[in-house]
């Protein structure tokens, strides 16, 4: 299951930015292959009238979310939408969720695994709580992130909770979901169960230091290995725990790396390190 977390829709809107401002769409298709958990905001038959004839103006990262800006309208992508481009309009899936043709016959693909949202409206009008959670609350990425920062996410909360759920759930930190959580937890040396009740200080601090550093060489590094970026190819960061290290050693102790079932994802240890 790929999902779009901050390293990754950063990445995105970088390449986003980069290939596309200035382009025109031509043509645009949405639902063209029904998907029962994509969903759109309002008829995706309307996408057409709203879309074409636009020039995009940018690109944004907000949270886990790439938002597109076309001259007025934006397009939001969500969770698990898999956004490609093709430069010459060649080998574009015939089952997608959005197609956007360009004036120069590059192709901007949408495709939806798992579940995801492709939403499109009016500068200002998309009221989406989700969405505007993504876009107001600070990205661990910018300078407001800050440790006094982290340390209001702590207050009010029940000390029971686990790591996991303190970090990537309820949206507390948008965009810091299962994906990129196994890193941060790794570097912080802090096991997903632990309650967040039992961490020192010292430990939180760790673990907002953990938060800034991982998230900042993921992005840098162009996004993670189990992910794609714009032209399909896997981001440049090497995921220490993932898919794609489970049952070698730890880089730190040489032990297993474990994958164990946990709120409703798989969480990847080191039942030595954390
Ligand atoms: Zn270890």
């Amino acid at each position: 299951m790929h999902m779009l977390e901050i390293p990754e829709s950063h990445t995105l809107s970088r390449q986003v930015a980069n290939e596309l401002t200035g382009k025109q769409v031509i043509a645009a298709i949405a639902n063209a292959a029904p998907h029962k958990l994509t969903w759109y905001h309002g008829d995706p038959l309307g996408y057409k009238a709203l879309l074409i004839g636009r020039t995009l103006t940018g690109a944004r990262a907000l949270g886990g979310i790439l938002e597109l800006n076309l001259d007025g309208v934006s397009l939001a992508l969500s969770d698990g939408v898999n956004a490609r481009y093709y430069p010459n309009g060649d080998c574009v899936p015939e089952k997608h969720q959005l197609r956007l043709d360009f004036g120069d016959g590059s192709v901007l693909a949408c495709t939806v695994a798992m579940y995801g949202g492709i939403c499109a409206y009016w500068d200002g009008e998309y009221d989406n709580p989700y969405y505007l959670k993504a876009r107001d609350k600070p990205d661990p990425l910018m300078n407001a992130f800050d440790c006094a920062y982290f340390l209001t996410l702590l207050r009010g909360i029940s000390g029971k909770l686990s790591a996991k759920a303190f970090l990537a759930t309820e949206q507390r930190i948008p965009g810091l979901g299962n994906g990129v959580l196994q890193d941060i937890l790794f570097t912080a040396h802090i096991h997903p169960k632990r309650a967040v009740g039992t961490l020192t200080d010292a430990e939180t601090e760790t673990l907002y230091l953990a938060v800034k550093k991982v998230l900042r060489a993921m992005t840098d590094g162009g996004g993670r290995d189990t992910e794609n970026d714009l032209y399909g190819n896997p981001g440049g960061y090497k995921t220490l725990l993932s898919r794609n290290t489970v049952g070698g050693p730890c880089p730190v102790c040489g032990r297993s790396i474990l994958k164990t079932a946990y709120m409703g994802g798989a969480v990847y240890t080191c039942d030595h390190c954390q």
